[in-house]
């Protein structure tokens, strides 16, 4: 995860990075809490390109 990502509408570095857990299930049927990382909205122009 070297590689950084960048918002495609304005081009900026104001992505957020979320976490999220997730109840799932284990290969023992035992639920487990699994973290998801997602991108969120670039708070610089809010997924808009525009500010
Ligand atoms: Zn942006």
């Amino acid at each position: 995860m070297s590689q950084e990502q960048k918002c495609g509408p304005c081009g900026g570095s104001g992505l957020t990075q979320k976490t999220e857990h997730r109840v799932e299930l284990d290969k023992d049927g035992n639920q487990i809490h699994v973290p998801h990382t997602y991108l969120g909205p670039c708070n610089a122009c809010h997924g808009s390109g525009q500010g």
